[in-house]
């Protein structure tokens, strides 16, 4: 097993990869920007190394200054969390250059997913269902574009190969627009990825997000965790997210399930992933693979019993699956509510002192957050100061622990997305279940609506 890792990232994620490695006994060492300094993982590490100012091209995306950590400190490994480093191939080859383990997928497998036409092209050969498109980059010559759409069917979606976190996407109607739209999404790629590589799919128009939680050790086994449902989102960011996913039957769980994990063994997949798909009419349609620990993977442990990042850890330290599909039981139903920093109604950032902080508890609640009294939110990074996160017998007790624990959290100082949180759990449409991407953002726009009197 691994001794001591460096832990190259901040927040709640950095505190939640603390836990699990000191109860597996490996030593921790924080690397923080200046601004974060009183970070509660820091505190709590074994050991701390300031490694740049306040933005993050300075300090968390600073491969140099990270690899020079794990260096100072003797650490073994290097845990990137999410976001951030975390699936930039280049890192991961350089942490592994420098003899040190990475924990996560191999570089290659990194930079394989990390281009979304090689993604599907290497998910379609293994037999996982995609949106049907252009199979392949976008060639120049409009003609052919024109081509493409016409045999997809409108509304298409023109999509960056090296897009991510909800960036790069343009949904075109009609002809009369398309050239235009992928000029468009090529300039915004090139400018925000550094690669203008473009490809097309048919639009969905009601979908849910539905993904599949695997684990694999790159020794020929892998396993999956069943589905999270993650459909209710603002501009492409997830807001709430559910597990399992209404009404997924556990052939369907176990038939999508199986084409994901034969997947991981033909591509040679190490750690925990997740396989994104879009789900319409009873049909799964995979969009992208992400090689990482995600922000809502506490609603599978909670109804699988699972330490994901525990797993994440053994497997990096060369051990081989321990647990075999057959071990996997999902109990009840689990739903994390993500607490952010700002304005319930603009959405604007709101930065700043914690003047007072109440955690909710009770049965079947969890809180995964680095806050405390006293602590300022600072502005330079995303706004999530933590998740909330219930499991109940089944929905509708989780839906009554997570209000009861919703009117509980008190969070004084800033402003945060309670209120809304709260809305959600008290929404018809959410409580139902099943809902579709759209949901939240036509629910919200109906509530402006009303507020300046158009309702
Ligand atoms: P990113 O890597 O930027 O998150 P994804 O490919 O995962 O991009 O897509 C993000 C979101 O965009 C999806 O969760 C969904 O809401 C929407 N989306 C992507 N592709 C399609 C599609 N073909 N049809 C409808 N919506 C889509």
């Amino acid at each position: 097993m691994l001794e001591k890792i460096v832990i190259a990232n901040r927040g709640e994620i950095a505190l939640r990869i603390l836990r699990a490695c000191h109860a597996l006994g490996i030593k921790t060492v924080a690397v923080h920007s200046t601004v974060d300094r009183n970070l509660k993982h820091v505190a709590m590490a074994d050991e701390s190394v300031c490694i740049g100012p306040a933005p993050s091209a300075e300090s968390y995306l600073n491969i140099p200054a990270i690899i020079a950590a794990a260096e100072l400190t003797d650490a073994q490994g290097i845990h990137p969390g999410y976001g951030f480093l975390s699936e930039n191939a280049d890192f991961a080859e350089r942490v592994e250059k420098s003899g040190f383990v990475f924990i996560g997928p191999t570089p290659d497998v990194i930079r394989m997913m990390g281009d979304k036409v090689e993604a599907i092209r290497a998910m379609k050969e293994a037999g996982v269902p995609c949106v049907p498109g252009s199979d392949g980059p976008l060639p120049d010559d409009p003609n052919e574009i024109i081509a493409h759409a016409r045999n997809i069917g409108y509304p298409v979606i023109i999509k960056a190969a090296g897009g991510g976190g909800g960036r790069g996407m343009r949904v075109v109607h009609n002809e009369g627009s398309l050239i235009n739209a992928v000029a468009a999404t090529r300039q915004e790629a090139k400018a925000a990825f550094g690669n203008d590589m473009v490809y097309m799919e048919k639009f969905l128009e009601n979908p849910r997000h539905v993904e599949i939680q695997v684990l694999a050790d790159g020794q020929g086994n892998a396993i999956h965790l069943g589905e999270r449902d993650c459909s209710m989102q603002r501009r492409h960011q997830k807001v709430v997210e559910e597990a399992p996913a209404p009404g997924i039957t556990p052939e369907l769980r176990e038939k999508i399930g199986r084409i994901c994990t034969e997947a991981c063994i033909r591509i040679g997949y190490r750690g925990a992933g997740t396989f994104e798909f879009l789900y319409q009419d009873g049909q799964f349609y995979f969009i992208e693979m992400n090689t990482r620990i995600q922000v809502e993977h506490p609603v599978t442990e909670m109804i699988t019993g699972v330490d994901l990042v525990r797993e994440q850890l053994r497997i990096a330290s060369g051990e081989k699956l321990s647990l075999r599909q057959e071990d996997i039981r999902i109990t009840g139903h689990a739903i994390e509510c993500r607490i952010n920093a700002e304005d319930p109604v603009s959405f604007l950032p709101s930065p700043g002192l914690i003047k007072h902080f109440h955690a909710p508890g009770g049965p079947g609640v969890r809180v995964d957050s680095h806050i405390y009294e006293g602590y300022r939110v600072p502005p330079n990074y995303d706004s999530m100061i933590g998740k909330l996160i219930v499991h109940g017998a089944d929905r509708a007790q989780a839906i009554a622990r997570m209000r009861v624990a919703l009117s509980e959290m008190v969070v004084d100082g800033i402003k945060t997305n309670v209120p809304l949180q709260q809305r959600i759990m008290a929404d018809i449409g959410f409580q139902q279940g099943g809902t579709n991407i759209h949901y939240l953002e036509k629910r919200l726009a109906e509530r402006k609506e009303k507020a300046i009197g158009l309702g």
